[in-house]
């Protein structure tokens, strides 16, 4: 009698923030199994609601799937687009296929849990399962817990917690070929409209990035090779290349943080390298936030912070955005992102304090900025981040810590490379001035062809008065219990 045997299992890949095929524990799972494999990206911006993808996102997102599609075909197996409800279009693709299972990476953004249970849920009952794999964090944020079993709130020991774990598994090469399931319709993608039109701003973003998985890995190498090795001192330079800019290339998976965290580990960086991977513990300590605390992104995590007196002023908040404030690094810093999509980490936190605190505007507003112009905006990392520099986190700087926007300048951008790339209209002023032109005398303004107020704006705030008037408005508001 002949042998039948049947054919192999059908699952669905579904990707999400880890748009890679190197260290993809979902794919690894989705083979194992035997299973021809049917992989699809959904794009859903329903479910995130005011969270759905900014514009600076979706040029990447566009790019990145150009980027998967094409190793996906290289390697035997199309990937299929869909757009609409996750919760709707990945039960109605099982049952069009007729799938087994289907497997995903795990997200931590509050509204995609609600959809996975809603998923899990509707399919229970169909033969197909859904499976749920670690693909975008070191750690699995319900493992970390305080000895009294609470959730940790303070970075410096949830990173010692995570270093008790021992170093991360190693990870896993990217299979050469892939058995595909037939193959079924797709959108195309140009039809998702994700690249700006009229106008397109997204010429400097185009001249700093190439998204996809092998640029994710050129990256690194340029990092190892040279700014690894004085990463500690050289990560707080924003004129120098001093950081790994991996940041979007993690958030959309195109990395895993174990490749990065193993490739690190080769070198022999010493005290350089501790330095980078607690900024990548830092990476998983604010997505265990995010998946501890849901509210994270919309309210304080400190509830008497809630009642801070934010000023609702349109006009200041344009010109934060536009790097119209007449503070030197502040302005750098904000069209560094709307020209290229990221802004320096150092420089990221003299902005978000100049407008919480000098400008006294809510954090709220900064952070959906940012969303907006990110390449690499994540919902943890800048929820966190944001919560940081206000002090309303659980772990945050103390509210009274107001960055002065001078003395950091002077500091960490002592020669002005960094002001002068980004506001060329001040370059000409000697290094003493740069950072405070409005100190500059007449002489000097003139050489450097500066009319304050003109060719440049005057500061909007003067910032002995706006951190005064900040600190007031904390000492009003902020009523904690006593420790
Ligand atoms: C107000 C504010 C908003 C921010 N918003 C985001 C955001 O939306 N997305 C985002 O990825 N990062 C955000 N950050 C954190 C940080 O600024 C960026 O991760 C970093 O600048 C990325 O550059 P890099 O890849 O060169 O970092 P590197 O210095 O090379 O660090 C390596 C990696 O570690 C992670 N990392 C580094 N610093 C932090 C941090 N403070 N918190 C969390 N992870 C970190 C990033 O994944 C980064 O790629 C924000 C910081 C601030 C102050």
């Amino acid at each position: 009698m002949p042998v039948h045997t049947p054919p192999h299992p059908l699952a669905i890949l579904w990707f999400r923030q880890d748009l890679r095929l190197s260290d993809n524990p979902a794919l690894i799972a989705a083979m194992d199994c035997g299973a021809r494999i049917l992989p699809v990206y959904v794009l859903d911006d329903e479910a995130a609601g005011v969270w759905a993808m900014g514009g600076a996102s979706r040029w990447w997102l566009h790019h990145s799937l150009l980027s998967l599609a094409a190793s996906l075909k290289a390697a035997g197996a199309p990937l299929i687009l869909r757009r609409g409800r996750v919760e709707a279009v990945i039960p109605a693709l099982a049952s069009e296929t007729g799938a087994a299972a289907v497997h995903a990476g795990i997200a931590h953004e509050p509204f995609w849990r609600r959809a996975d249970a809603r998923i899990a849920k509707s399919l229970q009952g169909s033969g197909c399962r859904l499976h749920l794999h670690r693909t975008s964090t070191l750690i699995d944020p319900d493992t970390i817990r305080t000895r009294t079993g609470t959730v940790y709130g303070m970075y410096t020991p949830f990173a010692r917690a995570v270093e008790a774990l021992g170093e991360p598994a190693h990870p896993q090469m990217a299979p050469r070929t892939i058995q595909a399931a037939s193959e079924i319709a797709s959108d195309a993608l140009h039809s998702w409209r994700l690249l700006p039109t009229s106008p397109d701003w997204s010429s400097g973003i185009r001249a700093t990035w190439s998204p996809g998985e092998s640029a994710a890995r050129q990256r690194l190498d340029v990092f190892l090779a040279k700014a690894a090795a004085q990463y500690g001192t050289s990560r707080n330079l924003p004129g120098e290349d001093g950081t790994s800019m991996l940041s979007p290339y993690l958030h959309f998976g195109e990395i895993s943080p174990r490749i990065v965290w193993h490739a690190v580990r080769r070198t022999q960086a010493g005290a350089d390298q501790t330095s980078y991977l607690r900024e990548l513990i830092w990476r998983d300590f604010s997505a265990y936030l995010l998946w501890h605390y849901p509210t994270l992104p919309k309210a304080p995590l400190r509830p008497a912070f809630a009642k801070l007196p934010f000023r609702h002023d349109p006009r200041a908040l344009r010109a934060w955005q536009q790097g119209r404030t007449g503070v030197p690094i502040v302005d750098a810093g904000m069209r560094q992102l709307w020209q290229t999509g990221w802004m320096h980490n150092r420089v990221r936190m003299i902005v978000a304090s100049f407008l919480v605190k000098h400008l006294l505007i809510s954090w709220q507003e900064g952070e959906a900025w940012f969303w907006d112009t990110l390449v690499d905006a994540d919902l943890a990392s800048n929820a966190a981040s944001w919560q940081w520099v206000t002090g309303c986190g659980i772990d945050s700087q103390p509210f009274f810590r107001v960055f002065n926007p001078v003395t950091q300048g002077e500091k960490f951008d002592s020669d002005g490379a960094y002001v002068r790339r980004f506001v060329p209209e001040i370059a000409g002023l000697p290094n003493q001035y740069l950072h405070a032109p409005w100190t500059a005398p007449p002489l000097d303004a003139a050489a450097a062809g500066l009319t304050l107020g003109k060719t440049y704006p005057a500061p909007l705030v003067d910032l002995v008065d706006g951190r005064n008037r900040a600190l007031e408005a904390y000492r009003g508001s902020v009523r904690e219990p006593a420790s």
